[in-house]
Order: structure tokens, then sequence, then C-alpha cells
């Protein structure tokens, strides 16, 4: 089947004067034909009309950039496009979460903010991921496997995994290291371990929240050697994140992207040469309750975001 490519991010003309090739390239969301990589003109007669006006309106000029950016996309099978995430929410496993917050709940409101990719991101355990792969198919939506560490420096730190058999073995790790400290609802709130019909199986004997025994760079290594991904977690907050802990972005720490609370700080920070240029930025909602849940509009992860080969895959 034809990849059907929307080209509405992709303005050929954003350097020109000539607000009429603006307008067309700017609106053009077609099915690319073959025959249009093949960029021969006299071709143009196989073109189904819209897409016969495209090809004579842009100019050629652009529309060589416009068939590179098709083959690049084509080439992304069928993912060729931006997704609506929120690729960091708590369940109620984590302690400081609302006890609604089930997995089945969790993936029912975010479909209804028309989320296509979500990651639910307990502290330190991945035990809720069965059941949240379960409600996410139920919904149609994506689950990129996840988990919030909190490291030995107290650092929050996303894991991303290639499947929930990888969180739930690098969970099993994390929570050997962690304080054999007992939790008291009364004072840490519940820690609860759900069916995908929010049926409760079980509660941890330890309590999820606190750092655990591997250190930033352990966690990064162990992730990545199961074929995973971290990002650092809300590194614009004044607590538990990368800079307000160590101050700076190590040079031997290379993270491809780091997470923003608040999507205007990266040029500050940037600025700052905090963090490095080119950093890419994340923007999920960390919530811990369904109000933050619901908030709307969900970001977009960029068609070219390296989590892409992640998601891809699920
Ligand atoms: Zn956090
Ligand atoms: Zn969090």
């Amino acid at each position: 089947m034809t990849p059907q490519l929307s080209f509405t991010s992709f303005s050929p003309a954003r350097n020109s004067t000539d607000n009429h090739h603006k307008k067309v390239a700017l609106t053009a969301s077609f099915l690319t034909h073959c025959v249009l990589l093949t960029r021969d003109t006299k071709n143009i007669a196989e073109f189904s009309a819209p897409q016969k006006n495209l090809a004579i309106h842009v100019p050629f000029l652009y529309r060589d950039q416009y068939i590179s950016k098709a083959l690049v996309r084509a080439q992304t099978k069928g993912q060729a496009r931006r997704m609506f995430y929120d690729l960091h929410v708590h369940s109620a496993l984590s302690p400081c979460a609302d006890n609604d917050m089930t997995p089945a709940t969790i993936a029912g409101f975010l479909a209804l903010s028309s989320a296509e990719v979500i990651s639910v991101t307990d502290h330190n355990s991945a035990l809720n991921l069965p059941a949240a792969k379960i409600a996410c198919e139920n919904y149609g939506i994506k689950l990129l496997p996840g988990m919030e560490v909190n490291t030995a420096e107290e650092i929050h730190i996303l894991c991303y995994f290639p499947s929930v058999e990888a969180a739930l073995e690098m969970g099993e790790k994390i929570y050997q290291t962690l304080p054999d400290i007992h939790p008291d609802p009364s004072i840490w709130g519940e820690q609860f371990v759900f069916d995908s019909n929010d049926r409760v199986l079980a509660k941890p004997d330890k309590l999820l929240a606190f750092a655990c025994g591997f250190d930033i760079y352990t966690v990064k290594a162990l992730t990545e050697s199961m074929g995973g991904v971290t990002v650092p977690a809300h590194v614009d907050r004044d607590s538990y994140s990368l800079l307000s802990v160590l101050g700076f972005l190590p040079d031997d720490l290379s993270f491809f992207a780091a997470e923003f609370v608040n999507p205007h700080k990266y040029d500050e920070y940037r600025l700052k040469h905090l963090l490095p240029d080119g950093l890419r930025t994340l923007f999920s909602s960390d919530a811990h309750n369904l109000a933050r849940l619901t908030r709307e509009p969900l970001p977009k992860l960029e068609w070219d975001n390296p989590l892409m080969k992640l998601i891809e895959k699920l």
C-alpha cells in the first residue's frame, strides 16, 4: 500500500518571500506516487488531480527537497508522522500517585486525549507494565515500557525499554538494591500492582520511592545493555533532577534527550551552557493524578526522534 505522507510540518519555501509557493508547500498533504520519485515531469499525467496540481506548482528546486524528505519518511515504514505522546506517567504503584491511577484508567484517559504512544514510568518498578500493555492494546495505543529510576545520587532518570520483559528484568535488579524499608501507607501512600481489570494483585514489601543502589552511570549502562535508552527526567526542576543534583551534565554522560517540565526552559538552559546544542526535548506530564493526566494538548514526538526506533518495534 502506498504510504500516506504528511508534509504539514515541512516548509520548503520557508526562506522564500513567495507566498504562493509557501502556501502550496504548507498545505500539501497527499499520497506519494512512485512516479513522483522519478522526478520526471513527463509522468505528471499519471498523477491524480491534487498531486498533479502540486507537482506543477511546487518549483523544481523545492520538489527535490520534497522528494528527499518523502524518501526518508517512506523508509520509516508506517511511522511516517509524528505521534501524540505522554511518556512519563505514574500508576498507583508509585506511592506518591493517587490510588485511582490504574493502568486501565491511565490508558483510557490518554486514549481520550488522542495519545498514540504512552509510557507508565513508576518509581523503581515495572510491575504494572503487563497490565498497562493489555490496557493499551485494548485502547489501540502503544505502550513504551518504562520506569523512572531514582539513582543513588537521588537523580530521576527515565528508562525506556524494547519490551515489558526487559523492563521487568531491570525492575528486579533495581528492587534488589532498594533499602529494606517497609512502606507505611499512612505516610507514603499505597503501592498497588494491578491486573488489566484494576484488581489488586500485590503490594511490594519495600518502599519504591527511595534511591536505589545504582549510580546514574550504572543505570544508564544497564538500560542500554538491554536495548533501552535513558532520558534525564524534569531537568528544570529544583529537586531530583540531573541539573539540581550535579549542577551540570558531565561530558561522559551523553543523553540524546532531556525531559523538561516547562517547554520554554530549554533555550534558557542552553544559553547558560548547561545543556548541549541539539539535545532533544521531551515534555511529558509526570502525572500522579487524573487532573494532571488530562492536560491538553499532548505534545508530538518527532518522526526522527531516536525513541521512534524503540516504538516502531513494539
Ligand atoms: Zn521524578
Ligand atoms: Zn515522575
